[in-house]
């Protein structure tokens, strides 16, 4: 039992706190048995109708939500839903006394067996299946979803969120606390670019109940039961000596809004631009029209300066459903990212060809690049397609230990390199980024990670490479200066933290960003490193 006062340690996303009450999200419920119904054919018709127009609806409104990309997925997925000879189908098996649900289901699998060996169909089996057990979730009156609140204002606590949860957060979610989840797993990723305040990985969260009121607090990466304003800890503030940051600071973004949003901030340009989040609803590959389009909206919308675009990063924790990459036993050292070439060649050249059209028609500066590269040989075949199919500066992401030792080979070859702190981490730790027992070693201040990054710096200035860094922990205004004094030439930060890393970048001299490096690596434990580099980093602000 947790009582007022009590402290929740875990690990805090963003620099505001907020108050409000807890909202636990619960587990999907299991669809029923198969089941007959108790002998009203007429009903039972009735029921099956109402159910189809009801998911119908919220495919449109998913359709809405989801931006104009994947609106004709949602309409296509409709004409399935609605198509008669399918609606037929179930009603001969609901006047077999199926009840209305097992009904549609039966259909849909009739209709399967009936057009085996018919590959258009087949390919669209998946979403059949998907819309079948909507259809009958709607009947039995299960919620797919998270049936979070639309009104009121509560703190969100479940044991982690992915990508389809995170879409469905509502204007009443003002703080979101997960149990598992690390500081750069999806949740923190997408609460730091809706500025809503989060503490991940916080084990003691499973005591909280619905109804109790808790503070989250990220700068002090805690949860307090009915904590009070004076609990809130502050977070550094900085006075800006000069007009511009040491280097630019650009956003983060993933889709249209985000780049509305990132233009209303002072962000130069984007740094990192993950497709992916386009597609993570989408059960049917989008055209090179509709990709074209999208890309085009949102390269139209995004803050004045280059905009820097990830090729589709699928895999491991961003499922991408139309990609049916299968199951894998270990998946962050699975088919990911770049490696898709080798089964989705098709669709990487479409995004590339979709963006040049995009890039001509809104006249934007685009730079390319691809995640996950681990080999020279992977880098310089990605840099050939991309020059190939457009007018852009080409690079890649730096998010495997291998690819660092690769970059004075890449010289002449790239225009750019991005460092994914994110995954570089978890792979130079060996610790799965998913995993919260290994949130610590995932935090940016590791030692081993600030070497690691200040050799990438100066292994790609040397190769006369363009870099920057694009990791969460760019979005961390102290870690941001120890970047700039690492040498990189910019940090792309999520979009609600630009703010704060321009204001803390444009109250330091280079010397001084130097300073906090040299600061942060004389720590021996992470703790000790941000602890260093703050006491440089206070002493400066004050002055
Ligand atoms: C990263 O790995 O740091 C990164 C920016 O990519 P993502 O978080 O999307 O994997
Ligand atoms: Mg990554």
């Amino acid at each position: 039992m947790v009582s007022s006062g009590t402290i929740l340690n875990g690990m805090g996303v963003g620099l505001s706190a907020v108050t409000a009450e807890v909202f636990r999200v619960k587990p999907a419920m299991p669809l029923p048995e198969a089941a007959k119904h108790s002998g009203d054919t007429a009903t039972e018709t009735q029921r099956l109708k109402s159910a189809i127009t009801a998911v119908a609806e919220q495919m449109n409104l998913l359709a809405e939500s989801a931006g104009e990309t994947s609106a004709e997925i949602f309409e296509a997925l409709n004409m399935l839903l609605e198509d008669e000879d399918l609606f037929d189908t179930a009603v001969i098996q609901i006047e077999d006394g199926w009840e209305a649900g097992t009904s549609f289901i039966r259909a849909v699998e009739e209709f399967a067996e009936l057009l085996s060996g018919d590959a258009a169909f087949e390919e669209r089996l998946a979403d059949i299946r998907d819309l079948a057990k909507r259809v009958a979730a709607n009947i039995a009156g299960i919620s797919l979803g998270l049936d979070l609140p639309t009104s009121g204002k509560f703190v969100i606590v479940g044991e982690d969120f992915s990508p389809a949860d995170t879409a469905q957060f509502t204007e009443a979610v003002v703080g979101v606390v997960t149990i598992q989840g690390g500081p750069t797993s999806h949740t923190a990723i997408i609460c730091r670019s809706k500025s809503i305040p989060a503490v991940v990985s916080c084990s003691k969260a499973a005591d909280l109940v619905d109804g109790m009121t808790v503070l989250v607090d990220p700068v002090g990466d805690r949860v307090v039961v009915e904590g009070k304003e004076s609990d809130i800890t502050k977070p550094l503030t900085f006075i800006a000596k000069s007009h511009d940051p040491l280097i630019p600071v650009r956003a983060n973004i993933g889709s249209l809004e985000d780049a509305i949003a990132a233009s209303a901030s002072a962000a130069e340009g984007v740094g990192l631009f993950r497709t992916e989040l386009l597609y993570l609803s989408a059960t049917t590959q989008p055209s090179k029209e509709a990709q074209a389009k999208g890309y085009e909206e949102i390269l139209r919308a995004a803050p004045a300066g280059p905009i820097v675009v990830r090729t589709i990063d699928a895999g491991s924790d961003k499922p991408v459903p139309f990609l049916n990459m299968g199951h894998e036993e270990n998946p962050a050292l699975g088919v990911r990212g770049y490696r898709l070439i080798e089964n989705h060649r098709d669709f990487i050249i479409d995004q590339l060809e979709s963006l040049e059209t995009a890039r001509e028609a809104s006249g934007r500066e685009v730079w390319v690049m691809a995640p996950m590269i681990a080999t020279a040989t992977e880098a310089l075949e990605f840099a050939a397609l991309a020059r190939a199919a457009g007018q852009f500066k080409v690079g890649i992401m730096v998010e495997t230990p291998s690819i660092v030792y690769e970059i004075p080979s890449l010289e002449g070859k790239l225009d750019f390199i991005s460092v994914g702190t994110n995954d570089l981490s978890q792979y130079l730790f060996a610790a799965d980024r998913m995993n919260p027992a290994l949130g610590a070693m995932l935090n940016p201040w590791q030692p081993g990670l600030i070497r690691a990054l200040k050799q990438i710096s100066e292994a790609s200035s040397a190769a006369g490479i363009y870099s920057g860094v694009c990791g969460e922990s760019a979005s961390d205004p102290a870690f941001a200066v120890l970047l700039a004094g690492m040498g990189f030439d910019s940090v792309s930060s999520s979009r609600s933290q630009v703010g704060a890393v321009r204001e803390a970048l444009s109250a330091v001299t280079l010397e001084q960003a130097k300073e906090v490096l040299a600061a942060a690596l004389s720590g021996n434990s992470a703790e000790e490193a941000k602890t260093n580099a703050i006491g440089v980093l206070s002493g400066i602000s004050e002055n």
